[in-house]
This record gives C-alpha cells, sequence and structure tokens, in this order.
C-alpha cells in the first residue's frame, strides 16, 4: 500500500513524480505530495485526496528542480491529514522523506528524538524516521570517502523497525536521491543520465524498461549520473539490471471508464498468456518451468498447503478442491495472515504453496517466511515478477496477465484459479490420472479463453440485471463445491466496490443460519452448475423462494430449473469442472461491478482499500 516515486536526471522533477503518483494512485489515494530540491531550498506540497487535488495544489508553487520525491498516502498512523501527508521534512529542515510502510518503534525513537529537540508536526510514525535520519546526518562527521547523507540513512535504518520503502533527498546533496527498502517494494528504473525510483514498475515504465529491483536491507545512492547499492552493512552490492517485458500501454485505460472493466474485458487474453507454453507436447499435461520439483518429489508430497489472502485465498481454496479431486492428494488451504502466527500442526512431507497477485502482501510473505523457517519448501503464484514473495520462494508460477490496476482483482484471480488448476492437472498426471482424462482436461483448458469470452458477450444482459439490484443493501451469495469459493469471491468483490453487505456461503449452509436474513430485501446470487448435486441446489432456492427471497441463478446450458425459482437466470457454457470456476466467476465481476457503477462508486479506487496490502 501507498506509493512512493522519485526523480534525479535531467528533466523537471515535478511533472515526473505526478506522472508516477498517478500510475500508483490504487496503492493508496488518503492523501499526496511531492517535494522538489530548489536552487534556494527545499519546496514542497502536499494535500489530502487524489492527486488530482495535489496537481491543484502544485499549481501554487514553483518546482523547477530536477530531483524531488512524492508519495501517495494509505495512512497507518495518523488521521488523513495534510499534515500527515508526505513528504515530511525533519524539524530541522535537513531532511525530507516518503516512506511506505510501518515504523513499529517509532514511539522509543521518538522520545528518544524529542529529548534532543527534536519536533513533530504529524502524528506519523514516517516523520519520525525522517527526523532520524536528521539525527545522524547531524553527527555524523564529513568523511571524504562517504557520502555522509547516504551514512546518516544507514544509521538511522540500523535502529528502525518494521518496514519501509523510502525516497530521501536533503537540500545539503542537491542532485542526491538515498533510497532503501525493507519489506516493502521498490524499483530502480535506470535511464539515460535519470533514474527513477518507485513502489511499482507502473510509475517508471514510460521512461525506461530497464530496472532493477531492490532487495530488503539495500540502500540505493542516486545521482544524474550514476547509481550506487550497498546493504544497511556497507557492503557493496552489484546491481542487476532486468528488462521489463510489457509496455506502457498494459497501464492505460485505453478507452475503458475504469480499469476494472478493462481488466474484465481482458480475461481471454490474459489467461491464454498464463497458458502459453505450458503444457506437454503429447497434450495430456500441464508443465511448468519454474517449479524446480522431479515427479519423483512430487510423488513425495503428502499435503499440498495453499497460502493466500483477500481474493487470492479464494484462489487457494479453488486448488484446494481441485488437487483433492483430481490428484487425490490432501490439501490445505488457509489464510496467510492467520497461518503465520498458528504453529499448526504439519504433515511429514508438505509442500506450500502461497499466492499473491503483487509478490508482495505482507501477510502472505509472513505465512512464506515463517513456512521456510521450519524447513519447508514454498512454492508461489504470483503475477509480479521481480517481486518479494517471488524471489523468497524456491519456485512458482508466474501468472503472466501483465499489470493489474483495479483494486478489485479480476484478471489475476482467475489466472490464477487457471494456475491452480494446471497445478492439479500436474500432479494428477503423476499419480492416478490417466493419459486419456489428462488430454480432455487440457482440452478442456485450452478452451477457457472462448467460454470467458462468451460470458462476456452477455455484460449488455447482465448490466440490465445490475441496473435493477443495484438498490438492494444487502446480498447473499451461495454455491457448493469448486463454486462455493466463487460465491466468496462474488461477495467479495460485491462489497469492495459498491459497499454492499454482501455474503458468501456454501448453499446448503443457508438452512443452518443465513436463511434468518433472507426476505424480499434481501437477494441471492445462486450457482446452479449441472452436477450431480443439482437437485439439492435447485430445494436450496425453493427454500429461498418460499421465504420470499428474489434470486438471481447463475446456471449451465442444459440445466433445466422448475419454473418460478429464478427472478434472473445468466447462463454459463457447460464446461468441464477444472474451469467451471473461472467461467463462473465472470459473471460476478460483472454484477459487482455494474451495480457500483451504477450507484455512482469510484470501482478503481474503493474506500479506505488500496492494492497490495504491504502493512500488517
Ligand atoms: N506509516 C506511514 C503513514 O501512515 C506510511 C503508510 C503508507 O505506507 O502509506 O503515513
Amino acid at each position: 500500500m501507498c506509493g512512493i516515486v522519485g526523480y534525479v536526471g535531467r528533466q523537471k522533477a515535478a511533472t515526473i513524480l505526478i506522472e508516477g503518483l498517478k500510475r500508483l494512485e490504487y496503492r493508496g489515494y488518503d492523501s499526496a505530495g511531492l517535494a522538489v530540491l530548489q536552487n534556494d531550498g527545499i519546496e514542497i506540497a502536499k494535500k489530502t485526496g487524489r492527486v488530482g487535488n495535489l496537481v491543484k495544489e502544485a499549481k501554487h508553487h514553483r518546482f523547477t528542480g530536477t530531483t524531488g520525491i512524492s508519495h501517495t498516502r494509505w495512512a497507518t498512523h495518523g488521521g488523513v491529514t495534510d499534515a500527515n501527508a508526505h513528504p515530511h521534512l525533519s524539524s530541522d529542515g535537513k531532511i525530507s522523506l516518503v516512506h511506505n510502510g510501518v515504523i513499529e518503534n517509532y514511539v522509543s525513537i521518538k522520545k528518544f528524538l524529542s529529548a534532543r529537540g527534536y519536533t513533530f508536526s504529524s502524528e506519523t510514525d514516517t516523520e519520525v524516521l525522517c527526523n532520524l535520519i536528521a539525527y545522524h546526518y547531524a553527527k555524523e562527521p564529513a568523511d571524504p570517502d562517504q557520502s555522509r547523507f547516504v551514512t546518516s540513512v544507514r544509521q538511522a535504518l540500523r535502529h528502525a523497525e518494521g518496514t519501509y520503502g523510502i525516497a530521501v533527498i536533503s537540500p545539503e546533496a542537491p542532485g542526491e536521491i538515498v533510497a532503501a527498502r525493507k519489506g516493502s517494494p521498490l524499483i530502480l528504473g535506470v535511464g539515460d543520465n535519470e533514474f527513477i525510483v518507485a513502489s511499482d514498475v507502473a510509475a517508471l515504465i514510460s521512461h525506461t524498461q530497464n530496472v532493477v529491483y531492490l532487495k530488503d536491507g539495500e540502500v540505493v545512492h542516486l545521482t544524474p549520473k550514476d547509481f550506487s547499492i550497498t546493504t544497511l552493512d556497507q557492503e557493496d552490492v552489484e546491481a542487476v539490471v532486468d528488462r521489463v517485458t510489457w509496455t506502457v500501454d498494459a497501464a492505460e485505460l485505453n478507452g475503458h471508464p475504469h480499469f476494472m472493466e478493462k481488466e474484465i474485458f481482458e480475461q481471454p487474453a490474459a489467461l491464454e498468456n498464463s497458458m502459453r507454453g505450458r503444457f506437454s507436447e503429447d497434450g495430456s499435461t500441464a508443465k511448468f518451468g519454474g517449479l524446480n520439483l522431479g515427479p519423483v518429489e512430487f510423488r513425495q508430497i503428502d499435503r499440498f498447503v495453499f497460502l493466500g489472502c483477500g481474493t487470492a485465498w479464494h484462489a487457494c481454496l479453488v486448488a484446494e478442491h481441485l488437487l483433492e479431486r483430481f490428484a487425490r492428494v490432501p490439501v490445505e488451504a488457509d489464510y496467510a495472515s492467520e497461518f503465520r502466527y498458528r504453529n499448526s500442526p504439519l504433515s511429514g512431507n508438505p509442500l506450500f504453496f502461497v499466492i499473491s497477485q503483487s509478490g508482495e502482501t505482507i501477510d502472505t510473505l509472513g505465512a512464506l517466511r515463517e513456512a521456510k523457517r521450519k524447513g519447508y519448501k514454498v512454492l508461489a503464484i504470483n503475477n509480479t515478477v521481480g517481486s518479494t514473495i517471488a524471489r523468497e520462494t524456491d519456485g512458482g508460477i508466474y501468472q503472466h496477465v501483465g499489470p493489474e490496476i483495479g483494486v478489485a482483482s479480476t484478471k489475476a484471480f482467475t489466472s490464477q484459479l487457471l494456475v491452480g488448476a494446471m497445478l492439479a492437472l500436474h500432479v494428477a498426471r503423476m499419480r492416478d490420472m490417466s493419459f486419456a482424462d489428462g488430454v480432455e482436461y487440457v482440452n478442456a483448458l485450452k478452451g477457457v479463453p472462448d467460454l470467458v469470452r462468451r460470458v462476456l458477450e452477455q455484460a449488455p444482459r447482465i448490466k440490465e440485471i445490475a441496473l435493477r439490484y443495484a438498490h438492494y443493501s444487502d446480498f447473499l451469495f451461495l454455491g457448493r463445491l469448486s463454486l462455493f469459493p466463487i460465491a466468496l469471491e462474488g461477495a467479495l468483490k460485491l462489497k469492495e466496490i459498491s459497499y454492499i453487505h454482501a455474503e458468501g456461503y456454501p448453499a446448503a449452509e443457508m438452512k443452518h443460519g443465513p436463511i434468518a436474513l433472507i426476505s424480499e430485501k434481501c437477494p441471492s446470487v445462486f450457482f446452479v452448475p449441472k452436477s450431480e448435486i443439482f437437485n439439492k441446489l435447485v430445494s436450496s432456492i425453493q427454500e429461498i423462494k418460499a421465504r420470499n427471497g428474489k434470486t438471481i441463478v447463475i446456471t449451465t446450458e442444459g440445466c433445466e430449473l422448475p419454473p418460478g425459482v429464478a427472478d434472473e437466470i445468466i447462463t454459463i457454457p457447460d464446461c468441464h469442472e477444472a474451469v467451471l470456476p473461472i467461467v463462473a466467476t465472470i459473471p460476478v465481476q460483472l454484477l459487482s461491478y455494474y451495480i457500483a457503477v451504477a450507484r455512482g462508486c469510484d470501482v478503481d479506487k474503493p474506500r479506505n482499500l488500496a492494492k497490495s496490502v504491504t502493512v500488517e
């Protein structure tokens, strides 16, 4: 959460910083600010609200300098106020800082600094770190071999507990930025006599595709001509420059009103990209380049553990269902945030998979580290090349769906479902699945982009339904087996972007409690696909109808529903069980999107949320 951008080069920093912030706004939008080094000192503008507010505010400033830092905030410490907005300036005016993360020991540091005359004008943990750097800067002797500025940042960070991605400037170090990270993402864009440091590639991709993914504990020192990376212990680090494969187009709206809509409609292509090159030549199984595990090791695994948060946890639940169903192996799916503190007893030879679109989700990272501390192998399903999770796992599967910018996950989720389905096949074929069943499964996977396309064609009809239901304040989403997680996902999507109270339940659980909510005021979205429990699902709908509940039924082609059970019917193609969750997700994405738009909600930037949850 929160985005930082720093620029040093020959161009006007403010223009580049604001452009970068706009691309990072999905990471936090409580306030935004920038600080630029001018000939006569430092100039800071900051404002609560969106980057748009900052743009208006910036008009009252004369930003001419070519070095600067900027921030879009998702508040953790201190309310949403101009004073708490970043950049912060130390009370002696020597250090300015933007920060993504949480300084956990800020209270004791603040006490230490207050006793030494430093004062504070905000409630944030960040301002404390800013003053701590100033404190070290003031006491650091000038060393001809070392930049006093970099040394003071390093010194301060050695005392900081918690997480940070920071960019720091000083009016006494014109043309320099020091940036560092621990637990929060930070990427260096390497241009031609210019450098950009940012929380996400999206902020720098229009300037350069050459990037260095900084690692935890690294400090980078930028000047317009050069950069150098060291560790907190002052050891030199050799930089590895990678090339980003996508271009700025992928981070543009391209005519869509919202990123969420764009990303929903991108799904056929995104799924295609997730699968590309990942089937065996004989067409009977899936293959992955980066698992770093052979068939023998795979067969020895006695349990899979899938960990994720939010939408990714729903993908874990679907993976659990498919691996158990097709590979006949025990699977556990857990919230990463719970697993990391639960100390759960584990079997002898489990394999862990963590799922995270951004690869920076702090709870998932915490769970991954805990599993690794216990000596287990952890793999990742992740969309962001070079992310912390990708780096810390023993291998994994990249989703390859390009940047996802809408805060509510859509294409990244269906791609996680697809990768989970491919993994189930991969494992199943090493166990009991026959060649013929493998071929049928592969063909089903290959057909999924088309099936998704067919559901997307129904968007106008789903929009009409959405408009009829947009005024309700409560919804239930009900499904069974592999569609129970999709019911959870449907409810989460609606909650996230339209602020409507919604709950997902296994359909048969309804009568154990949630049925008490049913009335003409609480519609239910019901997944009723062709299956051996079709009749049981229909009975559950009847129970709702008997209590005057409205029903929106998502069913598969060829199913015949008894008259009167569905107020609305959305029909999806009949398909293989492995891809059903993907196909069934599309209508609930569209439904929640159109309901949110009808209610006038800002779907790409829902209140209180931010993408990539990098704080605990
Ligand atoms: N802890 C800092 C604050 O509340 C930074 C939060 C962020 O990552 O945006 O200002």
